[in-house]
């Protein structure tokens, strides 16, 4: 009996301390659970095709889809705060609007004294875009830019004279003889002689003169317009070269002096006016590219996925990507100094790439389009 009761008097102890340490357990795990289930935070964003689309108030494109997904598997609750530049993101999460920045944030050194970055998501660079010109485009700004380049307008110079001086000493020497070759009036009789000058210093003499001076300036024509032709070839080849078929600029070593732009405090401003370029700042990337194609820049620099993306959309025909990418950056997660929820985004974003969930959605935004891959 005794043993009966006692046997039943531990058991009922045991049930109590079991439920007693089920329950302290529950108490002691639900504040945590609560925590992560109720994390809320402010994202800011800026609107940054392929990376943030905004569609009707909703945000898409490679980082808002990535930033979803973190956000779904590390139990993050969250709304989007849209900003203009990449600046204003990191003024937001600096001053404490937001706890967390996305778009496509390049990871600096200088960055990483003021902020905690996520691990690398995306591995970008910068390039260089330029106007797109038809071969067959003969724009009257790219004519006038022709002859005013390089020793051109020398080269014309010197032609005018080549035509007015030799032209006047012949007239006046074949006025004087008694057979000339042109009239004696002086209209029309010095165009005459001019139109011969210039058919002499391109190497055709048609009349043949009667005067002395006349020959003497014949023959001098030949070598005159021998040393002109070939100077005046050199110059036409080389202007052909660099202007027309290479476009002028190639890739940032062409940039120095040139009209550069790019978007308000991004890493490729920081890079335009470090390197001799005369910098113009937009807010959107599409306001930069609107001002090359209106002929108001000489190129654009900034992040070679965006600039690849527009040129093979909005952009196709209209621009060009020239050049390697010249600097290498990533893109992280911006958090600030101690974020406990860095850890969090961070294991989540290691996971998607463990399991195949961050190379479809690079596929989805950055797989093969239309043949191109960008
Ligand atoms: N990757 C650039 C940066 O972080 C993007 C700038 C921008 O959003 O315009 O500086």
């Amino acid at each position: 009996m005794t043993s009966f009761f006692r046997t039943a008097f531990y058991g009922f102890c045991l049930l109590n301390l079991m439920s007693g340490a089920a329950l302290s357990q529950d108490q002691a795990a639900s504040p945590t659970v609560e925590a992560i289930v109720k994390t809320k935070v402010v994202v800011a964003t800026r609107v940054l095709p392929p990376f943030i689309i905004e569609d009707g108030g909703n945000f898409s494109g490679f980082s808002a889809d990535l930033w979803q997904e973190l956000a779904r598997r590390a139990r993050v609750e969250f709304t989007w705060k849209k900003t203009s530049n990449v600046k204003e993101i990191l003024a937001a999460v600096e001053t404490g609007a937001a706890q967390v920045g996305i778009a496509a944030i390049s990871i600096t050194a200088a960055r990483e004294q003021q902020f905690d970055f996520s691990q690398p998501m995306f591995e970008s660079g910068l390039q260089v875009m330029v106007q797109n010109e038809a071969e067959d485009d003969f724009s009257m700004r790219k004519i006038l830019g022709f002859f005013t380049r390089g020793a051109m307008p020398y080269l014309l110079g010197l032609l005018a004279l080549l035509i007015i001086v030799p032209g006047h000493m012949v007239w006046f020497a074949e006025r004087r003889h008694k057979e000339p070759a042109f009239s004696s009036q002086y209209f029309p009789g010095i165009f005459q002689a001019m139109a011969w000058a210039l058919s002499a210093a391109a190497g055709q003499q048609n009349n043949s003169l009667n005067s002395r001076i006349g020959r003497l300036l014949s023959v001098a024509a030949i070598f005159i317009s021998l040393l002109f032709l070939t100077y005046w070839q050199a110059e036409l080849t080389s202007s052909f070269t660099v202007e027309q078929l290479q476009g002028g600029i190639n890739g940032p070593e062409d940039l120095p002096g040139k009209r550069v732009g790019a978007t308000t405090g991004s890493t490729s401003a920081i890079y335009i006016s470090s390197h001799g370029s005369t910098l113009q700042e937009f807010q959107k990337i599409e306001e930069a590219i609107a001002a090359l194609e209106a002929g108001k820049l000489d190129a654009v620099v900034f992040d070679a996925p965006v600039l690849l993306y527009y040129a093979a959309n909005n952009g196709r025909g209209k621009v060009r990507v020239v050049g390697q990418i010249f600097r290498k950056e990533n893109y992280g997660i911006l958090f600030p100094r101690d974020s406990e929820l860095r850890k969090r985004v961070n294991e989540a974003l290691l996971k998607m790439r463990e399991d195949g969930a961050y190379d479809n959605l690079y596929d989805r935004w950055f797989g093969v389009q239309g043949g191109q891959r960008i």
